[in-house]
């Protein structure tokens, strides 16, 4: 058990900022600007379960073939530029495909996959001293539930259908539609998440914004 005093040295330390929130609510824009701002690193925890889909979509594999995709995300590393390699095979320019687009929806879905990557992103924060911008799906909810700072960025339908204009509208109605309503690890507005509406704000704005909250 921790003393008042070790626990509040504890939160002191933390500088998780985790934010989580819909296909095209600004997420990684923000994410990008808060790293830069403080300083400290950022992990788009989306491209981890994305490169698990791709890997498994070129070697062939069933999608619904558990055991193969346990061995694909144990084999997943992020490289410090972000780029992602599965056992040892840099698939960073598949991530944004339309086959990834949809498959990545059924890999995110099981439940083994997630553990292993959640694990990965829990020691991706460690080797920060818990310092990082960690953006998702689920990161307050259950990846970082003591984060210092819980952000849940929303925006217009139509407005996040704008910014995402290359994967189109009924793609990330279909990808909300899975990952709100799947069993594992659903999106979620988690205990103690400020919920942030980013429609019509432009980055700086929504950034300034979030930075006066550290304060
Ligand atoms: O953030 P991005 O749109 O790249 O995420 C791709 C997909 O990865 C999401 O639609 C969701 O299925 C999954 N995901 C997740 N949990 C996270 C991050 C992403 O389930 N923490």
């Amino acid at each position: 058990m921790l003393t008042t005093e070790q626990n509040s040295e504890a939160q002191a330390d933390n500088l998780i900022i985790a934010i989580d929130g819909p296909a095209g609510a600004g997420k990684s824009s923000v994410a990008k600007a808060l790293s830069e701002q403080l300083l400290i690193d950022r992990l788009d925890t989306g491209s981890m379960y994305r490169a698990v889909a791709a890997a498994a979509l070129a070697s062939g594999a069933e999608l619904h073939d558990v055991e193969e995709l346990i061995r694909l995300a144990n084999g997943l590393e992020v490289t410090g530029e972000g780029r992602c390699l599965v056992h040892g095979t840099d698939v960073s320019p598949l991530l944004r495909d339309a086959a990834t687009n949809t498959a990545v929806s059924v890999v995110a879905a099981t439940s083994e996959v997630r553990a292993v990557l959640v694990a990965l992103q829990r020691s991706w924060a460690k080797a920060r001293s818990m310092a990082g911008v960690i953006e998702g799906r689920d990161i307050a909810s259950v990846v970082f539930p003591d984060a210092r700072l819980k952000i849940y960025l929303t925006a217009s339908v139509e407005e996040r259908a704008r910014r995402r204009s290359d994967e189109g509208a009924a793609s990330i109605v279909r990808r909300d539609a899975v990952d709100s309503t799947r069993a594992a690890s659903p999106l979620r507005l988690a205990d103690g998440s400020r919920e942030l509406d980013t429609t019509g704000r432009s980055i700086d704005d929504v950034t300034n914004e979030i930075l006066s909250w550290l304060k």
